[in-house]
């Protein structure tokens, strides 16, 4: 199948609807591809094709007995094919976080996010690369390999959750979810030049999915289109008694169809816009928000001054909550066991053998960080400058709708190019560090090429909650211009190899 075959969200449901295409033969069609990409890509950990075409089977008879009678409800995404980050459990299907400590787990549980999507009728083709425990920027801290670019092989997909973002770009699906702690949705999106929705924290639930950062993890979307990943975020958002975080507010699905910007106040910080930023970035961006100015918005320059500090801050909180959170890996509950003389041996051949070596850094900076007597130099004060991060967002909020600024400081870099400086790696991640130490949600698409043919792309972020004015934003440029539907050439040369 060719990529252009692989039609967006919105085609697919009105496609199926129409029966001029059964979930079967996407679901098959989507398959082949996967099969035909996955050996350069490397995009799955973990293929599903039997749960896919039954689910396929299944939501063509629901489809069949609709059109016999049509007072019957039909699920909204029936027969939707998506890809899930094998970082969310999905009961009977392996789970490995991209974790040789989870190699071979099998969650009797699934996420809820997982959960809502296939009530709403989602086919499930498979799990997706990720960072292990989706720490990292590259997909390359996966100790099952790395995930490589659909735009140019040699380059990472971004990360971590750079298995859903290929798998998007490649057109293998139309849609996936990924995850965003720190950057994981949007980065790789911006690096492969799909639209990528971070949401807020709180607004999806975070029951099954395997925590890194509690306090800062979050559910999100992976399409080609802000449309797209309008028509998804209504099916996994709302609370959940199972996650007490999630909030119990109404999930407005967003309407689109008179997406104007005129008079949306949107604001650019001007500390984004730093020394070290690859200049066909900053260009690309700043073109955008020329975009934006001649479509009606209003163009304001505001200030983030705490910006600097979301790096360390990001950087201590994060492996604090992730050596508490990883502490259950123990050989016991969870896994496969590398036996020892005695338990603690056990514990530490375990340990020591499958955690890789970003995981074990991680541990030791968090365990490090809220160690009696540095808790409070290290944890403690990094929590206090976070809430002034918080508050450079509220302020920014009182004066302007949405807040437009690059993605990341660079587009897509080569595999092992930061692999020998884990500070290097970590610098990607400056830019979407502070909207999850805020809580805020972003939306992160492509506005450009670089002169490598790489995406160049940019986020918006917005208030708490206000998810519908970021997709309803990206979806005004994303009408006026066609970056979104640019496809990497080359891949069905290698598809039909
Ligand atoms: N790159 C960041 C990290 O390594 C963010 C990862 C994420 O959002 N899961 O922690």
């Amino acid at each position: 199948m060719k990529a252009e075959n692989v039609m967006s969200v919105r085609a697919t449901l009105d496609a199926l609807r129409q029966g001029d295409i059964t979930s079967y033969d996407l679901t098959k069609a989507c398959l082949q591809r996967l099969e035909a990409l996955n050996g350069c890509l490397h995009a799955f950990l973990t293929p599903t094709p039997e749960l896919a075409l039954r689910q396929a089977d299944e939501a063509d008879r629901k489809y069949a007995a609709w059109r016999q009678d049509p007072s019957i409800e039909l699920p909204p995404l029936l027969g939707l094919p998506m890809a899930i980050k094998d970082v969310l459990a999905q009961s009977g299907v392996r789970c490995t976080c991209g974790s040789k400590i989870l190699e071979n787990f099998i969650p009797p549980y699934t996420a809820t996010s997982v959960e809502r999507l296939l009530r709403a009728g989602v086919v499930t083709v498979g799990k997706t690369n990720t960072d292990e425990f989706a720490m990292g920027s590259s997909t390359e801290n996966s100790a099952y390999g790395p995930t490589h670019n659909p735009w140019n092989l040699e380059c990472v997909p971004g990360g971590s959750s750079g298995g859903s973002a290929a798998a998007v770009a490649a057109r293998i699906v139309p849609a996936a979810l990924g995850t965003d702690t720190g950057g994981s949705v949007r980065q790789p999106a911006a690096f492969c030049g799909v639209t990528g929705l971070k949401t807020t924290y709180g607004r999806v639930s975070r029951y099954g999915l395997v925590a890194y950062g509690s306090s800062l993890d979050t559910v999100g979307v992976l399409a080609q289109s802000a449309e797209d990943a309008a028509l998804i975020l209504p099916h996994i958002a709302g609370r959940d008694p199972r996650d007490a975080t999630s909030m119990d507010l109404p999930v407005p699905s967003v309407r689109l169809d008179q997406a104007s910007v005129q008079g949306l106040r949107v604001g650019v910080p001007k500390e984004y816009f730093i020394d070290g930023i690859q200049p066909e970035v900053e260009q690309g961006v700043r073109a955008a928000i020329e975009a934006y100015r001649q479509m009606g918005a209003q163009i304001v320059e505001i200030s983030l001054p705490n910006t600097a500090y979301a790096l360390p801050v990001y950087y201590l909180i994060a492996p604090a909550e992730a050596s508490a959170n990883l502490a259950r890996y123990d050989g016991i509950r969870f896994g496969p066991r590398e036996e020892g003389e005695r338990m603690w041996e056990m514990f530490f051949n375990t340990r020591g053998k499958r955690f890789g070596a970003e995981v074990k850094r991680r541990i030791m900076l968090g365990t490090y960080a809220l160690s009696a007597g540095y808790y409070d130099a290290y944890y403690g004060q990094a929590q206090k400058v976070r809430t002034l991060i918080k508050h450079d967002f509220e302020s920014a909020f009182n004066e302007v709708d949405v807040i437009a600024a690059p993605v990341a400081p660079t587009t897509a870099f080569r595999i092992g190019q930061h692999s020998g400086s884990p500070l290097e790696m970590y610098l990607e991640d400056i830019f979407t560090l502070p909207a999850n130490l805020a809580g805020v949600p972003g939306i992160a698409f492509p506005v450009g090429f670089d002169s490598q043919g790489l995406p160049v792309s940019m986020q918006l972020m917005g208030p708490h909650f206000r998810e519908d004015a970021l997709l309803r934003a990206a979806h005004a440029y994303q009408q006026a211009t066609d970056w979104h539907l640019q496809i990497p050439e080359g891949l069905d040369r290698k598809d039909n190899q």
